[in-house]
């Protein structure tokens, strides 16, 4: 069995005691993974405080952008030992995890070079005797959470960009995928970071979590995972005034109208929802199709996750691995037997397609209504729901009526329906003629109960900058003190 420790200042910390994370694949515990104790969170907070408040709160832009560099270098020569540890512990492909792990240097790039441009700008106050600028500067420490699905990726989008502000971070990995966290976190000395700049704390139980997001030193939560934890953590965050950025679920509607290149939706529609055994916050888990093409379209996506191989994750042959833990392959089970108690029609699927285990085979449920418990809740497996529509208008109403807002795929190659479709839709991210696509440079985050705040692109960036507004007196008048101005 593997170990692996923490990372809490320039220490490599095994913690209070040990928990085992399980590959789901073979159902054995693989890597011994430590239990944090109260004392090593706060440990780690001061660690990401001593260091924001000494040498990488000293470090120029330029600098910060130089390791950032470094790092980036040193997740590629890396990238495979993570891209495997995190597919042993969520099961996801490995030529997906490994991919993902290989394209995070491209996010430490792009922000390092952004780490010496963070400038102010100087402001016409109106008053002739004062001369006013504002700088922008990091918010401090922040705490990260994090879910299984894709531990490193997300995490990239949280820290690339809150190491070129200047902050210093916590971060607390899924105790469903907890190994590829704990070990990136260890190429910040050989990187050559000031200890304390990334720091690292893990935990079976979810008192870690809590215990984190709720510390009184920790000046932003950045969390990413469900919609009901994001609510207690942006809760325990409010009790010490922590802003917070919240990256949640969805529940979102791949729309194919009747002017689509239909081969190119069906093959969109399969993507959507099967790729990463739907295990994807953006998963395209609401097929939304004109009535016109309903049953062509249905057809071949029906045809092509039948043909869906499922097996080892790290097999190059295999096309959906297993779901990542027993307790989402019961929910993705509860919600599909509850689909059929609604009246939904099983058209391809249903159950682990005779490989036992963990897995869950591609589904595809019909004929049940937009307002059915599985079309609203997310199941984050491999089941998709087709809805038909007969209208432009009925379209957006159906993929607007959730309580989420992640992302949209809108099938046309009418360039005129595109546009006004994509306006109409409450969400953070549409696709047109394409899914699940994301990288470095564009804005990504939810609208309503998906979440706030963005991460990459610019917009993540400002997300872990503060403005100050510097007001200089230029003529050495006194004023009357009482009055305001
Ligand atoms: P989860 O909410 O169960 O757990 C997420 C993290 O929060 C874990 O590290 C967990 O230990 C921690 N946690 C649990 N309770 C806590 C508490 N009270 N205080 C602090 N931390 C606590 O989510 P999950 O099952 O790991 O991940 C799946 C969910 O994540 C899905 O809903 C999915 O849509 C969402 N997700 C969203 C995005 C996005 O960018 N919008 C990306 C990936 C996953």
């Amino acid at each position: 069995m593997e170990s692996v420790t923490m990372t809490i200042g320039a220490e490599r910390r095994a913690g209070a005691g040990t928990f085992g994370s399980l590959d789901p694949y073979t159902g054995e515990a693989w890597a011994q993974v430590p239990e944090a104790s109260r004392r090593d969170v706060d440990d780690a907070v001061t660690a990401a405080r001593a260091a924001f408040e000494g040498e990488w709160g000293a470090t120029p832009g330029a600098e910060r952008g130089r390791l950032m560099r470094r790092l980036a270098a040193l997740v590629s020569e890396n990238a495979d030992a993570l891209g495997d540890a995190e597919t042993r512990d969520n099961g996801k492909l490995l030529r997906e995890m490994g991919g993902q792990v290989r394209s995070l240097s491209s996010w430490y790039d792009y922000y390092a070079g952004l780490a010496d441009k963070i400038e102010g700008r100087v402001v016409d106050t109106g008053r002739p005797d004062f001369f006013g600028y504002v700088t922008r500067e990091p918010v401090g420490v922040v705490a990260s959470i994090l879910p299984w699905n894709s531990p490193l990726l997300l995490l990239t989008f949280k820290l690339a960009p809150a190491l070129a502000a200047g902050c210093t971070m916590v971060a607390k990995p899924s105790e469903q995928a907890p190994v590829s966290i704990l070990r990136f976190a260890q190429l910040f000395a050989q990187a050559g970071f000031p200890p304390g700049v990334f720091n690292t704390v893990s935990g079976a139980s979810r008192e870690v979590g809590e215990w984190l997001v709720a510390h009184p030193d920790v000046d932003h939560v950045s969390f990413t995972g469900s919609e009901r934890t994001g609510a207690a953590v942006a809760a325990a965050a409010g009790g010490h005034l922590a802003p917070v950025t919240l990256e949640l679920g969805g529940k979102s509607a791949n729309i194919v109208f009747p002017d689509a290149d239909l081969d190119a939706a069906a093959n969109g529609l399969v993507a959507g929802i099967f790729a990463a055994a739907g295990q994807t916050c953006i998963a395209g888990s609401r097929a939304l199709i004109h009535e016109s093409v309903y049953d062509a379209v249905l057809d071949r996506v029906a045809e092509r996750a039948k043909r869906i191989v499922l097996g080892d994750p790290k097999d190059p042959a295999t096309e959906m691995g297993p779901i990542c833990f027993a307790g989402q392959l019961e929910k993705i089970r509860t919600l599909v037997a509850a689909a059929r108690r609604d009246g939904a029609r099983v058209v391809t699927g249903g159950d682990d397609g005779g490989k036992g285990g963990l897995f869950f085979a591609p589904t595809i449920l019909a004929d049940v209504g937009n307002d059915a418990e599985i079309c609203q809740e997310e199941v984050f497996g491999p089941v998709l729901t087709a809805l038909k529509f007969s209208s432009e208008q009925e379209a957006i109403a159906l993929a607007n009526a959730s309580r989420y807002g992640l992302a949209a795929g809108v099938w046309t190659l009418d360039v005129r329906r595109a546009l006004r479709v994509t306006r109409r839709l409450r969400v953070g991210t549409v696709w047109v003629n394409a899914y699940r696509t994301l990288n470095f440079a564009m804005p990504f985050g939810g609208a309503k109960r998906s979440g706030f705040g963005r991460e990459n692109g610019l917009e993540g960036l400002a997300g872990f900058l503060q403005e100050k507004a510097v007001w200089i007196e230029t003529t050495g008048d006194t004023r009357d003190p009482f009055v305001l101005g």
